[in-house]
């Protein structure tokens, strides 16, 4: 049986709690321990699938085609963890699958309450994503005293309950502030967040207190005296520059030690070199490159969180620091391209929905081709670069995607139900992990080492294959396909330095340890137009 973690979050959102339950798992991991970690958000949305990326960052997308919170993230980034749909629950679908039982008549009748049905429901499914695992880490999103976060927490309490204490603990995060004008950390707000805590049956076994300097000794005998926790299990979470440290942090307050002693496991010898080696080189870069990414959520950081991370990756696997720059599409459809690309080595169009900035994306690919600046497109962004070409180079002016214009006279992209004919994906998209066959001697297959790949989509529209011809005529160059030849996957320009567009998301399985072959050679060809002085002048 698995061991499990809880992670409550107090006081306030935003504290981190995933990159703590993300480093907790590296730590588990690096003591030779079998790791899983689930996310259980308390919103109704049945998945953040739908919801705005301003509102709720990024969606990511697992192998198993489910889109989940951000945190899943880091899960894998900081983890060995191939996350599927369980590991990650919303309120919104504990009661829907609740309620088609109920429909079903699974309850013969009976009247169906929070508790027990919902918590049994909320209890299953973190006990099916801890099998097989040594531990099992569960964060509950939300903040402690949030009404929708209550019948979560009420399951974790009753998991403990009938597992024991042996078996199961809670880590609960908190804020000690700092407040300016008295120079002090205060205490109070973490005893009033243990103590709504403990009014609801959960006595946190450890506390990560978030702060801006270390907590003192007394202090954090303090902090356990009044919330009922040992010393030595107050732990500081003071922030850190990069969050790849955050687990060596927690490593040198002991926390790890702690979990181990408390769960009973055995003391095995930390293993971390590897992981150490990587957090040298990002913080000792040689030297840097600037990165350019054209969007339309660059003011919310959250949307790109995958992106970010990948391109630093990449820096490192080339021994550089990333510099990125983010710039809004609608400025370039405003300005034109060469004021707000300049100074910038490479330009990276990601993923995006809608019609705003569309145009403005365009003319960044337009500017990457004819500047020879590298050039990576991620799903919008492949299609956005191929619709470019087929609009300059291959004289299809009208040319687009139905996405922007349903009546386009040349739609190179259009619906997959258009596609297929029929109605199987009900006009839905194409989710989760595919195959892709790399063409020989392609600088895809050049990054990859491989000719067979295996990367995870989010998208609607694909790439119109009447177009195949005319476009490949012109000089576009299709270097991945589906392994049924249905689809067009990546797409390469000739005579660039660097010009490739992929109809997938790469930058969800990039990790610091297995940097993504394509960001890695995508930042080494910025950097290699860097060294020629190539940069953009405005
Ligand atoms: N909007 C495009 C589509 O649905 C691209 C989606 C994306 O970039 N993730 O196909």
């Amino acid at each position: 049986m698995a061991k499990y973690i809880f992670i409550t979050g107090g006081v306030v959102s935003s504290l981190g709690k995933g990159i703590a339950a993300a480093s907790i798992g590296r730590l588990l991991e690096s003591r030779g321990f079998k790791v899983s970690i689930q996310k259980l958000d308390p919103y109704i949305n049945v998945d953040p699938g739908t919801m705005s990326p301003f509102q709720h960052g990024e969606v990511f997308v697992t192998d198993d085609g489910a889109e989940t919170d951000l945190d899943l993230g880091h899960y894998e980034r900081f983890t060995s963890q191939i996350s599927g749909r369980g590991n990650n629950y919303t309120a919104g679908r504990i009661y829907l699958q609740v309620i088609e039982k109920e429909r079903r008549g699974d309850y013969l009748g009976g009247t169906v309450q929070v508790i027990p049905h919902i918590t049994n429901e909320i209890k299953d499914a973190v006990k099916a994503q801890g099998r097989g695992a040594d531990v099992a880490i569960v964060e509950i999103g939300g903040t402690v005293g949030d009404i929708e976060s209550l019948p979560f927490l009420e399951a974790a309490r009753q998991l403990q309950l009938e597992v024991g204490r042996a078996n199961a603990v809670f880590i609960h995060l908190t804020l000690i502030p700092f407040i300016r004008a008295s120079h002090e950390l205060k205490t109070k707000p973490t005893q009033h967040s243990v103590k709504e805590l403990r009014s609801i049956g959960i006595q946190p076994d450890i506390l990560l207190c978030r702060t801006e300097y270390p907590v003192p000794r007394d202090m954090k005998a303090k902090i356990g005296l009044f919330c009922n926790v040992s010393e030595e299990a107050v732990i500081t979470a003071k922030d850190v520059e990069h969050i790849y440290e955050v687990p060596l942090y927690f490593a040198q307050e002991g926390l790890d030690y702690i979990l181990l002693k408390y769960l009973g496991l055995p003391l095995h010898e930390r293993r971390m070199e590897k992981w150490e080696e990587f957090l040298e080189k990002l913080k000792h870069p040689e030297d840097m490159v600037t990165i350019g990414i054209v969007g339309k959520y660059t003011q919310y950081e959250d949307s790109y969180k995958s992106l970010r991370e990948a391109l630093i990756h990449g820096g490192v696997a080339n021994r550089l620091g990333v510099r990125i720059k983010w710039i809004e599409a609608e400025d370039i459809d405003r300005e034109g391209p060469a004021g707000p690309l300049a100074g910038v080595h490479g330009i990276l169009v990601p993923g995006g929905f809608g019609e705003r900035g569309v145009e403005g994306k365009i003319k960044a690919a337009a500017f990457a081709r004819q500047q020879k600046i590298p050039y990576f497109g991620i799903c919008l962004g492949m299609q956005l670069a191929s619709i470019e070409f087929a609009r300059s180079v291959a004289k299809l002016e009208t040319a687009n995607s139905t996405e922007f214009d349903p009546q386009s006279p040349h739609p190179v992209f259009y619906k997959l139900r258009d596609l297929l004919g029929d109605d199987t994906y009900g006009g839905n998209m194409r989710l989760g992990r595919c195959a892709c066959v790399l063409t020989e001697g392609s600088r895809a297959h050049a990054a990859y080492g491989d000719l067979q790949i295996g990367e995870r989509h989010r998208h609607r529209y694909e790439f119109n294959k009447a177009y195949l011809e005319p476009l490949k005529a012109a000089g576009l160059e299709v270097t991945g396909i589906s392994p049924d030849g249905k689809f067009v996957e990546i797409v390469e320009l000739k005579d660039h330095p660097w010009f490739l567009g992929c109809q997938f998301h790469p930058e969800f399985k990039s990790r610091p340890l297995n940097p993504h072959p394509l960001f890695r050679d995508f930042v080494k060809a910025s950097y290699a137009n860097k060294a020629k002085g190539e940069t953009v002048r405005a």
